[in-house]
């Protein structure tokens, strides 16, 4: 134990603390691309007066989605935000975050509040700004309190992981391909515990087109797009029954209209969660073979939108290598933390996908996120970045140990 580093961390908690305060009261919800830039100026001067490194900020491509009217509009997102030292190490480490809350430039979610002494509410406090606090100030110890430095490390925070990273996918494979280990600081489990095994997700879009008739006096010359896709919603709700393993979520519909019209417009949006990659082919064909029953149907056309976008993120040899490293550096901190599967996704499911082992909850000790009631304890900030700053410095003395 780097008893030096450990005291530094912890002699920082009030100044960390102020500055997970600040950065809540930034909006940042995934579309206020306005608020993202705000945190990443706020992020990128934090960086760039802590270490000798320079961010770089790339624009991302607009998120295409599909509106009550069935038609593909743009959303535009923030810039993502790289930084990289010492790139030319034998051994390099990955450190992502999201910039991005779940909380819209209008919520009613606008600031921190303090719940307890030891517990601070507000919009991004766990998921995941003080995630990225505790990132930042790990790899500060790394830098002062380590002498022999093996490790470069590369930061990308991105803008919409909220929403399902698609923009920033192409940087995350390409960081990942370039590095040997991911961190990633998501908030851990309110007890403490961290992610294991991670369930892939696929979200789509369905949009059915009938034609419009007189409900009376010529329904059978109009084609009935909400009927057709009741039915065709019925049969991809028969994949739940498939495999325990798979869940398929119907989660909201839209279309039709007045009583006395045939609808020509109906449109369903789905999420399917999926264990392996086994279980992901057998739901992509389940959806191909509902979509290709309503092509089959006579009068209509017919619209699928989305994919699958996290890939499941199974317990591997590799990550169980990765987890012996964290519960021996915990233990070794006397912190109690065991590993959960969990059928939530994270960008952590990306990178495994692209090839990169990844911790991805190593974050700070909070709950309710995704909701007004979010919150985290503030004592998490310094506990979080000790445990980060000793997988780094386990991982500095024996990288080909840790990552074989
Ligand atoms: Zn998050």
């Amino acid at each position: 134990m780097n008893n030096a580093a450990n005291n530094w961390i912890a002699d920082q908690h009030q100044q960390l603390a102020a500055t997970l305060k600040e950065w809540s009261n930034i909006n940042s919800g995934s579309y206020h691309v306005a608020g993202v830039e705000r945190m990443a100026d706020a992020i990128q001067e934090y960086i760039e007066s802590r270490f000798e490194v320079s961010g770089k900020r790339f624009a991302l491509p607009a998120l295409q989605q599909v509106s009550n009217t069935g038609q593909l509009i743009e959303r535009p997102v923030g810039p993502l935000l790289k930084f990289s030292v010492r790139p030319e190490a034998e051994t390099r480490i990955l450190l992502c975050g999201h910039m991005d809350t779940v909380f819209p430039e209008d919520s009613e979610f606008q600031q921190w509040h303090q719940i307890d002494a030891n517990t601070l509410g507000g919009p991004g406090v766990a998921d995941m700004k003080g995630g990225i606090i505790v990132m930042l100030t790990a790899l500060q110890a790394y830098e002062r309190h380590v002498d022999n430095k093996n490790l470069g490390w590369d930061i990308v925070l991105n803008p919409d992981e909220e929403v399902g990273s698609i923009g920033s996918a192409p940087h995350l494979i390409d960081a990942a391909q370039n590095t040997h280990m991911g961190m990633v600081f998501e908030p851990s489990m309110p007890d403490g515990w961290l992610a294991g095994a991670r369930r892939g997700s696929g979200n789509y879009s369905l949009v059915v087109h009938g034609k419009a008739a007189h409900a009376g006096r010529e329904y059978h010359a109009g084609r009935n797009s909400v009927a057709a896709l009741a039915q065709a919603m019925t049969k991809l709700d028969s994949l739940n029954a498939l495999s325990d393993e798979i869940t398929l979520n119907l989660a909201r519909i839209s279309g039709g209209g007045p009583n006395n019209i045939v609808p020509d417009l109906a449109i369903c949006h789905f999420n399917i969660r999926v264990g392996s990659l086994e279980d992901q082919a057998l739901a992509e064909q389940h959806v191909a073979s509902v979509l290709s029953d309503l092509e089959n149907l006579e009068g209509y056309s017919v619209e699928l939108h989305g994919g699958f976008t996290r890939p499941p993120k199974p317990a591997t040899s590799q990550q169980e290598k990765l987890f012996e490293l964290v519960r021996s550096c915990s233990s070794e901190l006397d912190i109690e933390i065991g590993f959960r599967a969990t059928g939530g996704c994270c960008d952590g499911n990306n990178l495994l996908a692209a090839g990169l082992p990844n911790i991805d909850t190593l974050g700070v000790r909070g709950g309710d996120i995704h909701s007004d009631q979010e919150y985290m304890h503030l004592d998490s900030l310094s506990e979080r970045s000790k445990l980060s700053f000793s997988i780094l410095e386990k991982l500095n003395q024996n990288a080909s140990f840790w990552l074989s």
